[in-house]
């Protein structure tokens, strides 16, 4: 299925991608079409021209990735540009060659400082291209947490360390804290508790073909 988010951005590109570069950014556009990542980025990208002239994305560059957040570098005829991307949005962060401004930025990724930041980018060709995450075997597919990485809370990938069903289908969550239902903040946040103390089952590939188990 195609999602309105696609047709709003194919809208954009009329206005912002040069004529001789627009057939390679549609058949970029198309490649990423159920990639929710990806689409955030062009979005933003698309609706917030980085120079304010007409330009096109040719490639997306996967800098890196960690609990569903996605540090990306998208490449244009012009730059290549940093994006801060999750399943909600997508930021824009500047262009590779000035790194990365903000703290919390450079700190979740492990930068010490925006100069290692630069001189990490500085050879954008040692990163690889970025993959929708539906076909990158190493994340989860719904809430993308690398292997070995624990889900967001609620991922329906997610194997009850309990049964070894999924734990938000199996029935565990009602044994483990005696209620019939869970349907507050206090509910949800007790069982999480639980769930921590009995240990969760983090995100590996194998996961991947019981998935999507339930049509
Ligand atoms: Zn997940
Ligand atoms: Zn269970």
């Amino acid at each position: 299925m195609i999602s309105c988010k696609y047709d709003e951005i194919k809208t954009l590109m009329d206005y912002a991608v040069p004529d001789e570069e627009r057939e390679r950014a549609l058949s970029l556009l198309e490649q990423f079409s159920g990639d929710k990542i990806a689409l955030n980025l062009f979005h933003t990208f698309y609706s917030f021209l980085p120079e304010g002239l007409d330009d096109a994305i040719n490639g997306l560059i996967l800098i890196a990735a960690s609990q569903g957040v996605f540090l990306l570098c998208a490449t244009t005829g012009i730059d290549n540009y940093l994006y801060l991307v999750n399943q909600e949005q997508a930021e824009f962060l500047g262009n590779t060659a000035e790194g990365i401004w903000e703290e919390e930025v450079l700190r979740f990724f492990g930068y010490p400082n925006r100069a290692a930041s630069i001189s990490a980018l500085e050879d954008l060709g040692r990163f690889s291209a970025y993959s929708p995450i539906t076909m990158d075997t190493n994340l989860c597919p719904v809430c993308a947490a690398a292997q070995g990485e624990l889900h967001t809370f609620g991922c329906p990938v997610e194997v009850c360390p309990w049964c070894g069903g999924q734990l938000t289908h199996c029935s565990c969550r009602f044994t483990i804290t005696g209620k019939g239902s869970l349907k507050d903040e206090e509910d949800l946040d007790s069982f999480h508790k639980l769930l921590t103390q009995k240990g969760r089952v983090p995100f590996a590939s194998n996961q991947r073909p019981t998935y999507p188990s339930d049509q």
